[in-house]
């Protein structure tokens, strides 16, 4: 958006995070940021209206947790390692389209072979590839024979190999630290419950990271990388898979925020034996879902910060379907105003990006529905029925009603 454009979306029923309900009201926008939230009818002139019409206007939805070089194939791993780079960044964009189009305006992605994915980030930046806002971690950084290597992560040992791998990231342009602090699912012969960095290492990591004001996330499935990775200070926990009293209370202490990517092993549990997924993934995958299930419930009902993130790029996780994590979260004991703010004011809270909120000086980012999401979370799931997507004060997308998008007044 140019620095003088405006934007008035009227007549619709914005989201208020500190009230967790919505009420009638215009919002200004100018330069790609919110200016201000007006009582209804008197948002004044812009050179662009958006008329509402009585719909739902949120924040536009936050994904801390994406891989979105990857299509989510069943076989996304072959995919990953055996097309060329360039093959990848052609998809990779069509990725990013559909990612912003189903109303997810910022994401992290937390891992791209070649770190693709810094690459990505500067060409939406540059406003050559339509996509949302990223913050990109470059590779992860993993121990030898760690999880995510040979794919997503670089291998590193020892705390000075860790700090150098994190500067390596950097230099490259990250924007985001992601260390695995534990086994996983998709890495064949690694298994999610063995802790893998030490305290040490991740400490190392972690100091690197914020030395550079970069936010840390830790993938951590196993009870004793959880447990090191918070201790190290990390940012967010990825995935939580099995959460123990003192980890909780380790979370809170420290004020971690849990991203589960409920989504991640689910579709591979529920999709994966009809769509090819290689088998000892599902078999992994069925390992951990109910324990998974039971550590985020137990997270929620502690008080644990919870933000949105999806692992998009897994088997059967696809671009574009982000949104259905919100109801998974709901279905796990999230109210669903709780959902909704994990998907977009505390999810900013987590990546420090002024965004999440429809607030004076936040980024001019919306997703606008036809349904209320509090009464039905999947309306946020819906995306061709948005009446409008908005990134930066600019509309992105927006249901082809003719009357519902003048250009004056
Ligand atoms: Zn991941």
């Amino acid at each position: 958006m140019p620095p003088d454009a405006t934007l008035l979306i009227r007549g619709g029923l914005v989201f208020d995070t500190a009230g967790r309900s919505f009420r009638a009201a215009d919002v200004r926008c100018a330069g790609g940021l919110i200016e201000a939230v007006l009582p209804p009818g008197e948002g004044g002139a812009a050179a662009t209206v958006l008329d509402a019409g009585g719909a739902f206007v949120l924040p536009g939805l936050i994904d801390c947790h994406v891989h979105i070089t990857s299509a989510g194939e069943a076989a996304s791993l072959n995919t990953m390692v055996h097309e060329t780079p360039a093959l990848r960044a052609w998809k990779a964009a069509e990725h990013a389209r559909r990612t912003l189009h189903a109303g997810i305006t910022t994401v992290r992605d937390l891992g791209a072979a070649e770190r693709l994915n810094i690459d990505l980030a500067r060409a939406i930046e540059a406003g050559v590839v339509e996509g949302p806002r990223m913050l990109a971690a470059g590779l992860g950084v993993t121990m030898t024979g760690g999880h995510g290597h040979g794919f997503i992560a670089r291998e590193a040992d020892g705390p000075d190999e860790v700090r150098k791998a994190v500067r390596e990231q950097l230099r490259a342009g990250a924007t985001a630290i992601k260390l695995f602090a534990s086994g996983g699912v998709l890495t064949a012969g690694v298994d999610p419950r063995s802790p893998s960095f030490t305290q040490e290492e991740l400490t190392a990591g972690v100091e690197e990271a914020h030395k550079a004001f970069r936010v840390v996330g830790a993938h951590a499935q196993a009870t004793d990388g959880i447990k090191n990775a918070i201790r190290a200070g990390v940012d967010s926990i990825e995935h939580g898979v099995w959460l123990d009293e003192e980890a909780l209370a380790l979370m809170l202490e420290r004020g971690t925020y849990m991203v589960a990517t409920l989504t991640a092993p689910w579709a591979m549990a529920t999709h994966g034996p009809d769509e090819g997924v290689p088998q000892y993934m599902i078999d992994k995958s069925n390992a951990v879902l109910e324990d998974h299930a039971r550590s985020f419930e137990a997270a929620v009902r502690a008080g644990v910060r919870v933000a949105m993130g999806t692992d998009q790029g897994t088997p059967l996780n696809r671009p574009g379907k982000n949104a259905q994590e919100i109801l998974r979260m709901a279905e796990h004991g999230l109210s669903p105003a709780s959902a909704l703010l994990a998907a977009t004011a505390w999810a900013a809270d987590l990546l420090k990006v002024p965004a999440g909120r429809i607030e004076a000086g936040k980024q001019a980012d919306f997703v606008v529905l036809p349904r209320d999401p509090l009464t039905d979370l999947s309306a946020l799931a819906d995306s061709d029925a948005f009446t409008a997507v908005v990134k930066g004060g600019s509309i992105v997308r927006a249901a082809p009603r003719e009357n519902s998008i003048g250009g004056t007044k």
